[in-house]
C-alpha cells in the first residue's frame, strides 16, 4: 500500500558505535545485528593481521599496506585512520549506494573516523558512545574477556582515558552497566532516529496527498 506511512520511502542512516576498548561495543553491535533485520555492518578494510576466528570479508577486509595506500590514493575510502599502529578505513562504494536505497549501516570505528564521517555526511550520521560504569569494571571486563595478555590489557587501560575524553563528539552517550538496559536504550535511539523527518524521503508525496483538496 503506497500510502501506508510505515512503508514510506526512507533514506538509510549511519549508526556509529564507539567506546573505549572493553566497554561493550562488540557485544551491543552483535545483538543489534541479530535483533534488527534492517541494519547491516559496514565492513572495514584493515592492514592489521587477522586474529584467530576472524573471517576475511566478514569481520574486516584484510589487505597489505600497499593495497591500503593505493585505495587511499584512489579515494576509495569515506574515512580512514591509523589506530593502534595499523590502518583502518571505511570503503565508500557499499555505503553510499546502500544509504540511497534506504539501508542502515552499523559502524564500529574510532573517534577519528567518526569525526571524518560526520564532516562528510553529517545528516546521515548518528553517533553513539558507550561508557563503562567505572574504571574498575572496565578492567574486569577486559580481563574477563580473556582475549588479551596482561600487557595488552594495560595498554588498553592506558588508552581508555584518552578515548573517554572524546565523549562530547557524540550525539548520545550511554553507560553500559546492565547489558539489557543498555541494549534497550541503543535500540530506542535507532528507532527514533529512523523516524526523523529529514530521513523520510517519501513523506513529501504522502503529505501532499493528505492536503489535496
Ligand atoms: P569492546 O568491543 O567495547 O572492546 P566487548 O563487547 O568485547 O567490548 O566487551 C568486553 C567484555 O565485557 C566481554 O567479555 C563482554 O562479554 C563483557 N560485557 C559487555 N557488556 C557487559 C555488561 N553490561 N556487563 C557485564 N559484562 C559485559
Ligand atoms: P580492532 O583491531 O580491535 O578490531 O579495532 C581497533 C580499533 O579500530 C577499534 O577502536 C575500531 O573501532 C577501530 N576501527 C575499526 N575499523 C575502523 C575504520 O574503518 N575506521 C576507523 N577510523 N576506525 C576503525
Amino acid at each position: 500500500m503506497p500510502d501506508d506511512p510505515d512503508t514510506l520511502q526512507r533514506r538509510g542512516l549511519m549508526f556509529i558505535l564507539s567506546s573505549p576498548s572493553g566497554a561493550g561495543k562488540t557485544t551491543i553491535a552483535r545483538r543489534l545485528l541479530e535483533h534488527d533485520g534492517e541494519i547491516r555492518m559496514s565492513v572495514s578494510v584493515t592492514t592489521r593481521p587477522m586474529r584467530p576466528g576472524e573471517v576475511d570479508g566478514k569481520d574486516y577486509i584484510f589487505v597489505s599496506q600497499d593495497t591500503f595506500d593505493r585505495m587511499v590514493e584512489e579515494e576509495q575510502f569515506l574515512e580512514w585512520a591509523h589506530v593502534f599502529g595499523h590502518s583502518y578505513g571505511t570503503p565508500k562504494a557499499q555505503v553510499k549506494a546502500g544509504l540511497r536505497e534506504g539501508h542502515d549501516f552499523l559502524f564500529d570505528i574510532d573517534w577519528q573516523g567518526t569525526q571524518q564521517l560526520y564532516q562528510k555526511l553529517e545528516t546521515d550520521v548518528v553517533r553513539v558512545f558507550l561508557l563503562p560504569p567505572s574504571i574498575d569494571e572496565l578492567r574486569r571486563r577486559l580481563t574477563g574477556r580473556g582475549t588479551d595478555s596482561a600487557d595488552v590489557i594495560a595498554g588498553r587501560m592506558e588508552r581508555a582515558r584518552a578515548e573517554i575524553s572524546h565523549w562530547d563528539g557524540y550525539d548520545y552517550v550511554v553507560v553500559n552497566d546492565d547489558i539489557d538496559a543498555c541494549f534497550a536504550k541503543v535500540e530506542q535511539i535507532l528507532a527514533a532516529e529512523r523516524m526523523r523527518r529529514a530521513r523520510q524521503t517519501g513523506l513529501i508525496g504522502f503529505v501532499r496527498g493528505l492536503m489535496k483538496p
